[in-house]
């Protein structure tokens, strides 16, 4: 089975940070790979906007590394009359986001009939004034919608701040906040799953849910980015988007229809149901040094930080689907290995008919998020032999690989929908003003409880699965976190 791809419409893409590391990571080859696919067409222009002084052959170079980087780190080599073609499509402009220096010129080159996005992939700081200079410079008009990197504010008063901002010279319909976890394939097929079968949709509730565990671990620790996330910690880097939306695709009621208010009316919803978190629901940690490696104090170069690496949380939805199952989330650096999943743990069933040498056995539906995306179920079975009626659970796989064939199973990368779906003009898998801000109000009040009681995060180790108060905080629950394995 080979999947269509359907070009999108012609577009100018403006990258404001288009020298920055996202930038070379991920936007820039995520475009390349579109392009490859036969998405996007050849008289698109694509413009890297930054403060280096650089011509459009300097940049086109700078791409060309960045391509080739990418490619080699997915196990490719870029292929050369495409690349070729590619970085015809490329141009640069040396601009100030605070200052007036290379707006004329932007300005000149728009194309103003043409689909325009301008992504903001700089420190958020840049955010409110790019805003504004594409209102000065008449380039915020109908045709222009802009991509918003994360962070999106650091509490709610921030989140409004900028919201309020951005309203200002665009509406709603024309921002596309980018949270990329929303961009995986598997995130999806979760929706697909839970809505296009008829199989899991009367299960998914209180009655045989026992309860759902997200993880989103990561090997490494804070490396360069100390400045920055020692400011931020792990509950503002990661649970207040990533996770909390995972989360929201989880629990959320059918929407009527696969329209980006529907969804996000129904995410917003189950935010708006979780109860505050109490002082014994959430854990922090920061992670100790270790085997030649830096500890948090040392990696941030504060050694009176109390910012968290770790943080484990408990979280309770007041509504008629989920009260009485709990969310348990966490996520932190410097863990067992990077690994990154959704479980949600059935009950057991009533009445063991096979005795209790049969052992307890439980349905796990796993939507592995990270290293390798795929969907399994944990089905229990007689263990196979001419013995007694044993049973053991084995996985049944859905990762697809075999059904749709390694072409349809090697899944684009998340940049690479979410921008396209930039410009197709479909906001459902991005995060709406309203749906940010309710999660940082949820948010913002655990981080004030645990300021207001002095609370330091606890310690743990390298290569571990975070404090072990963490591990207390399902145990005297009568449950158990699942093993943080790639
Ligand atoms: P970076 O520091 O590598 O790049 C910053 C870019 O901004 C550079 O191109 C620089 O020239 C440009 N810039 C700086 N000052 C400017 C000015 N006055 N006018 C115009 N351009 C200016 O940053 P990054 O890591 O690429 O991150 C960019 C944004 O994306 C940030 O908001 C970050 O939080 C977010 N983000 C980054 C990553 C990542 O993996 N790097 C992941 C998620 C989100």
């Amino acid at each position: 089975m080979v999947s269509r791809v359907i070009p999108v419409d012609p577009f100018d893409l403006v990258i404001f940070g288009g020298t920055g590391d996202l930038a070379r990571r991920k936007i820039l080859p995520a475009l390349y790979r579109r392009f490859c696919a036969g998405q996007i067409e050849a008289d698109v222009q694509i413009t890297g906007a930054a403060r280096r002084e650089m011509d459009a052959d300097g940049y086109r170079a700078f791409v060309a590394e960045a391509i080739a980087s990418a490619e080699m780190a997915e196990g490719r080599r870029p292929d050369t009359a495409s690349q070729a073609e590619f970085l015809k499509m490329l141009d640069y402009v040396t601009i100030d986001a605070l200052g007036e220096a290379g707006w004329d010129r932007l300005s000149a080159g728009t194309r103003n009939e043409r689909i325009r996005a301008y992504y903001f992939s700089v420190a958020p700081r840049f955010f409110g004034p790019l805003a504004e200079r594409l209102h000065l410079y008449g380039l915020a008009d109908a045709s222009a919608r802009i991509v918003v990197e994360k962070p999106f504010g650091r509490d709610l008063a921030s989140a409004r701040d900028l919201n309020r901002v951005l309203a200002g010279y665009f509406n709603e319909c024309q921002i596309y906040r980018i949270d990329h976890y929303l961009g995986k394939e598997t995130v999806q097929n979760l929706m697909a799953i839970r809505f296009g079968n008829m199989l899991f949709e009367p299960l998914w509730n209180s009655q045989y849910v026992d309860h759902i565990q997200i993880t989103v671990a990561e090997e490494h620790g804070v490396g360069g980015r100390g400045d920055y996330y020692d400011r931020a910690g792990a509950m503002r880097d990661m649970m207040q988007n990533h996770l909390m939306q995972l989360l929201c695709l989880i629990a959320m009621e059918p929407p009527a229809k696969f329209d980006p208010d529907a969804v996000r009316d129904e995410k917003l919803k189950v935010i708006r149901a979780l109860d505050p978190l109490g002082a014994g629901d959430v854990v922090r940690g920061q992670y100790r040094a270790a085997e030649g490696r830096p500890g948090y104090h040392e990696e941030v170069e504060n050694p009176d930080s109390t910012t968290e690496s770790f943080v484990a949380l408990k979280a309770r939805i007041s509504n008629w689907r989920w009260a009485g199952t709990p969310f348990y989330l966490r996520t932190g650096k410097r863990l067992r290995e990077r690994a990154s999943e959704i479980a949600v743990v059935f009950k057991d069933a009533p009445h063991s008919i096979f005795g209790d040498d049969a052992g307890r056995h439980r349905n796990i539906l796993t939507i592995k998020l990270q290293p390798n995306e795929g969907i399994e179920l944990g089905v229990t079975i007689k263990e196979p032999g001419p013995g007694g009626m044993r049973l053991i659970d084995v996985p049944l796989d859905m990762t697809f690989a075999e059904a749709l064939g390694p072409q349809d199973a090697d899944f684009p990368d998340a940049y690479e929908r979410l921008i396209m779906d930039v410009i197709r003009g479909n906001q459902t898998l991005f995060m709406r003003g309203d749906e940010v801000e309710a999660a940082w109000a949820w948010t913002d009040a655990a981080i004030r409880g645990w300021e207001e009681r002095g609370e330091p995060p606890l310690t743990y180790e390298t290569g571990s699965s975070g404090p072990q108060e963490a591990l207390t905080l399902m145990l005297r629950d009568g449950r158990r976190w699942r093993e943080i394995k790639a």
